[in-house]
């Protein structure tokens, strides 16, 4: 919502959706067991959470049409990102 607010101050709304939908990108825990798991990383255990596809999920930022898109996906990665550092953010 920050960055939306920095951002697309004018389609705000528009663009807080469209990178809240991003978190539909989790969809692909339902095909983990467990589903959830607090001490799991994300990054490169779901298909949807593999490094080789962040190139494209940056590359979402380049084209207007994605840029939202590519935004929600790549904040999405970063903050799961945190899950799987050896430093405790909380
Ligand atoms: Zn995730």
């Amino acid at each position: 919502m920050l960055l939306a607010g920095l951002l697309w101050r004018r389609r705000f709304y528009q663009a807080v959706t469209v990178m809240w939908m991003t978190m539909l990108v989790d969809l692909d825990h339902l095909l983990a067991t467990p589903i959830y798991d607090p001490n799991r990383c994300s990054i490169g255990f779901h298909p949807l959470h593999q490094p080789l596809l962040f190139p494209v999920y940056l590359a979402f930022l380049i084209w207007p049409k994605t840029r939202w898109v590519g935004a929600g996906l790549v904040i999405h990665m970063v903050l799961d990102g945190f899950d799987c550092s050896p430093i405790r953010f909380y």
